[in-house]
Protein backbone atom coordinates (compact mmCIF):
# COMPACT_ATOMS: atom_id res chain seq x y z
CA UNK A 1 0.00 0.00 0.00
CA UNK A 2 1.41 3.47 -0.64
CA UNK A 3 -0.21 6.82 0.31
CA UNK A 4 -0.71 8.72 -3.05
CA UNK A 5 -1.23 12.49 -2.87
CA UNK A 6 -2.37 13.14 -6.52
CA UNK A 7 -2.57 11.16 -10.04
CA UNK A 8 -2.83 12.80 -13.23
CA UNK A 9 -2.48 12.96 -16.82
CA UNK A 10 -0.33 16.72 -18.51
CA UNK A 11 2.17 17.65 -20.02
CA UNK A 12 5.69 16.85 -18.61
CA UNK A 13 7.64 19.82 -17.68
CA UNK A 14 11.19 18.89 -16.63
CA UNK A 15 13.81 16.48 -17.90
CA UNK A 16 14.71 15.81 -20.92
CA UNK A 17 11.16 14.08 -21.69
CA UNK A 18 9.57 17.90 -21.42
CA UNK A 19 7.14 18.51 -23.57
CA UNK A 20 5.60 14.83 -23.71
CA UNK A 21 2.29 13.79 -22.31
CA UNK A 22 2.98 12.18 -18.50
CA UNK A 23 0.96 10.60 -16.06
CA UNK A 24 1.99 11.62 -12.62
CA UNK A 25 1.54 9.62 -9.88
CA UNK A 26 2.36 12.21 -6.73
CA UNK A 27 3.47 10.07 -3.51
CA UNK A 28 2.58 11.60 0.02
CA UNK A 29 5.65 12.66 2.09
CA UNK A 30 8.52 14.29 1.89
CA UNK A 31 11.62 14.88 4.49
CA UNK A 32 13.09 18.03 3.44
CA UNK A 33 11.13 21.18 3.46
CA UNK A 34 12.70 23.64 0.28
CA UNK A 35 12.26 27.30 0.54
CA UNK A 36 10.86 26.87 -2.67
CA UNK A 37 8.76 24.09 -2.46
CA UNK A 38 5.44 24.56 -4.94
CA UNK A 39 3.98 20.72 -3.59
CA UNK A 40 3.93 21.34 -0.04
CA UNK A 41 0.49 20.28 -0.31
CA UNK A 42 1.89 16.74 -0.94
CA UNK A 43 3.67 16.84 3.24
CA UNK A 44 0.23 15.72 4.52
CA UNK A 45 -2.75 15.14 2.09
CA UNK A 46 -3.32 11.84 0.90
CA UNK A 47 -4.83 8.35 0.22
CA UNK A 48 -3.91 5.08 0.18
CA UNK A 49 -4.05 2.89 -2.98
CA UNK A 50 -2.47 -0.33 -3.51
CA UNK A 51 0.40 -1.09 -6.11
CA UNK A 52 -2.32 -2.93 -8.62
CA UNK A 53 -4.66 -0.24 -8.98
CA UNK A 54 -2.26 2.62 -9.32
CA UNK A 55 -0.61 0.16 -12.15
CA UNK A 56 -3.92 -0.07 -13.86
CA UNK A 57 -4.60 3.70 -13.24
CA UNK A 58 -1.35 4.12 -15.18
CA UNK A 59 -2.60 1.44 -17.78
CA UNK A 60 -5.73 3.31 -18.44
CA UNK A 61 -4.20 6.30 -18.85
CA UNK A 62 -1.96 4.81 -21.61
CA UNK A 63 1.22 7.90 -21.94
CA UNK A 64 4.28 7.10 -23.39
CA UNK A 65 5.74 8.30 -19.90
CA UNK A 66 5.19 7.50 -16.64
CA UNK A 67 6.83 9.51 -13.54
CA UNK A 68 6.45 8.91 -9.60
CA UNK A 69 7.02 12.08 -8.09
CA UNK A 70 6.67 13.48 -4.65
CA UNK A 71 7.12 14.89 -2.15
CA UNK A 72 9.76 12.36 -1.77
CA UNK A 73 8.98 8.90 -3.33
CA UNK A 74 11.81 7.32 -1.81
CA UNK A 75 10.22 8.12 1.79
CA UNK A 76 7.74 5.11 1.05
CA UNK A 77 9.32 1.52 1.30
CA UNK A 78 7.19 0.27 -1.08
CA UNK A 79 7.95 2.77 -4.04
CA UNK A 80 10.49 0.01 -5.71
CA UNK A 81 7.94 -2.40 -5.76
CA UNK A 82 5.79 0.34 -7.57
CA UNK A 83 8.21 0.94 -10.03
CA UNK A 84 9.09 -3.02 -10.45
CA UNK A 85 5.32 -3.54 -10.64
CA UNK A 86 5.12 -0.36 -13.86
CA UNK A 87 7.95 -2.01 -15.61
CA UNK A 88 6.88 -5.77 -15.48
CA UNK A 89 3.74 -4.72 -17.20
CA UNK A 90 5.17 -4.05 -20.28
CA UNK A 91 5.36 -0.84 -20.50
CA UNK A 92 6.31 0.46 -23.85
CA UNK A 93 6.38 3.86 -22.32
CA UNK A 94 9.58 5.36 -19.85
CA UNK A 95 9.10 5.31 -16.29
CA UNK A 96 10.95 8.14 -14.67
CA UNK A 97 11.42 8.61 -10.69
CA UNK A 98 11.87 12.01 -9.58
CA UNK A 99 13.69 12.01 -6.47
CA UNK A 100 15.64 15.30 -4.21
CA UNK A 101 18.57 13.06 -4.07
CA UNK A 102 18.70 12.35 -0.35
CA UNK A 103 17.84 8.64 0.16
CA UNK A 104 19.84 5.69 -1.64
CA UNK A 105 18.45 5.73 -5.28
CA UNK A 106 20.23 2.04 -5.72
CA UNK A 107 16.90 -0.06 -4.14
CA UNK A 108 15.24 1.26 -7.69
CA UNK A 109 15.08 -1.32 -10.46
CA UNK A 110 17.10 0.06 -12.84
CA UNK A 111 15.05 0.10 -15.78
CA UNK A 112 13.46 2.69 -14.32
CA UNK A 113 14.92 6.44 -15.48
CA UNK A 114 15.70 8.84 -11.71
CA UNK A 115 15.26 12.24 -12.38
CA UNK A 116 17.58 13.10 -9.49
CA UNK A 117 18.16 16.93 -7.82
CA UNK A 118 21.34 18.07 -6.18
CA UNK A 119 19.97 20.65 -3.85
CA UNK A 120 21.74 23.82 -3.90
CA UNK A 121 22.36 26.75 -0.95
CA UNK A 122 18.66 28.73 -2.27
CA UNK A 123 16.57 25.22 -1.47
CA UNK A 124 17.63 26.21 2.15
CA UNK A 125 18.28 22.07 2.12
CA UNK A 126 22.04 22.26 1.16
CA UNK A 127 24.18 19.16 2.61
CA UNK A 128 20.78 17.08 2.26
CA UNK A 129 22.32 15.33 -0.71
CA UNK A 130 23.75 11.60 -0.02
CA UNK A 131 26.77 11.80 -2.01
CA UNK A 132 27.25 8.26 -2.83
CA UNK A 133 24.45 8.73 -4.71
CA UNK A 134 26.71 10.03 -7.67
CA UNK A 135 28.17 6.54 -8.07
CA UNK A 136 24.77 4.94 -8.56
CA UNK A 137 23.17 6.75 -11.50
CA UNK A 138 23.03 5.15 -14.66
CA UNK A 139 23.82 6.75 -18.00
CA UNK A 140 20.15 6.82 -18.43
CA UNK A 141 19.54 9.15 -15.51
CA UNK A 142 19.23 12.81 -15.09
CA UNK A 143 20.65 15.32 -12.10
CA UNK A 144 18.81 18.52 -11.84
CA UNK A 145 20.20 21.66 -10.23
CA UNK A 146 17.04 24.10 -9.44
CA UNK A 147 18.98 27.83 -9.14
CA UNK A 148 17.63 30.78 -7.08
CA UNK A 149 20.37 33.24 -7.61
CA UNK A 150 23.89 33.42 -8.95
CA UNK A 151 25.39 32.07 -5.59
CA UNK A 152 23.43 28.93 -6.71
CA UNK A 153 24.55 29.00 -9.86
CA UNK A 154 28.36 29.93 -9.00
CA UNK A 155 27.69 26.55 -6.54
CA UNK A 156 27.14 24.06 -8.87
CA UNK A 157 29.38 25.21 -11.16
CA UNK A 158 32.03 24.21 -8.70
CA UNK A 159 30.25 20.60 -7.99
CA UNK A 160 30.09 19.44 -11.32
CA UNK A 161 34.09 20.46 -11.04
CA UNK A 162 34.78 18.79 -8.20
CA UNK A 163 32.10 15.46 -9.62
CA UNK A 164 32.94 15.84 -13.23
CA UNK A 165 31.54 12.38 -13.55
CA UNK A 166 28.13 13.73 -13.20
CA UNK A 167 28.42 15.01 -16.55
CA UNK A 168 28.02 11.56 -18.17
CA UNK A 169 24.34 11.73 -17.29
CA UNK A 170 22.38 14.64 -18.45
CA UNK A 171 22.48 17.57 -16.16
CA UNK A 172 19.75 20.76 -16.22
CA UNK A 173 20.34 23.80 -14.73
CA UNK A 174 16.85 25.07 -13.96
CA UNK A 175 16.02 28.61 -12.81
CA UNK A 176 13.60 28.31 -10.17
CA UNK A 177 10.52 29.68 -11.21
CA UNK A 178 9.97 33.69 -10.02
CA UNK A 179 13.34 33.69 -8.73
CA UNK A 180 16.10 33.89 -11.19
CA UNK A 181 15.43 34.95 -15.11
CA UNK A 182 15.58 31.80 -17.70
CA UNK A 183 17.19 34.19 -19.53
CA UNK A 184 20.27 35.66 -17.08
CA UNK A 185 20.59 31.67 -16.39
CA UNK A 186 20.98 31.27 -20.07
CA UNK A 187 23.59 34.19 -20.30
CA UNK A 188 25.83 32.76 -17.94
CA UNK A 189 25.64 28.92 -19.11
CA UNK A 190 26.80 30.40 -22.59
CA UNK A 191 29.59 32.52 -20.98
CA UNK A 192 31.22 29.51 -19.47
CA UNK A 193 30.53 27.12 -22.43
CA UNK A 194 28.48 24.65 -19.17
CA UNK A 195 27.52 21.14 -21.08
CA UNK A 196 24.05 21.81 -18.85
CA UNK A 197 20.56 21.44 -20.16
CA UNK A 198 18.73 24.75 -19.41
CA UNK A 199 15.63 23.19 -18.12
CA UNK A 200 12.81 25.62 -17.57
CA UNK A 201 9.45 24.41 -15.59
CA UNK A 202 7.29 24.27 -19.30
CA UNK A 203 4.01 23.21 -17.32
CA UNK A 204 4.19 26.65 -15.40
CA UNK A 205 4.46 28.17 -18.74
CA UNK A 206 1.57 26.73 -20.23
CA UNK A 207 -0.81 26.62 -17.24
CA UNK A 208 -0.74 29.22 -14.08
CA UNK A 209 2.03 28.47 -12.04
CA UNK A 210 0.19 27.31 -8.90
CA UNK A 211 -2.53 25.38 -10.59
CA UNK A 212 -2.19 21.93 -8.81
CA UNK A 213 -2.50 18.60 -11.42
CA UNK A 214 -1.09 20.20 -14.36
S1 LIG B 1 12.24 17.84 -1.99
FE1 LIG B 1 10.66 18.48 -3.44
S2 LIG B 1 8.72 18.05 -2.38
FE2 LIG B 1 10.33 17.98 -0.83
S3 LIG B 1 10.36 20.05 0.04
FE3 LIG B 1 11.90 19.99 -1.61
S4 LIG B 1 10.80 20.72 -3.45
FE4 LIG B 1 9.25 20.16 -1.90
Amino acid sequence: MLRICEIFTSIQGESTYAGLPCTFIRLSGCNLRCLYCDTTYAYEEGEDYTIDSLVDEAVRADTEVVEVTGGEPLEQEETPVLLKALLDKGFKKKVLVETNGSKDISVLDPRAIVIMDIKTPGSGEAGSFDLHNIARLKPSDEVKFVLTSREDYEWARSFLQEHDVLLKSEVLFSPAFGSLEPRTLAGWILDDALTVRLNLQLHKYIFKPDERGV
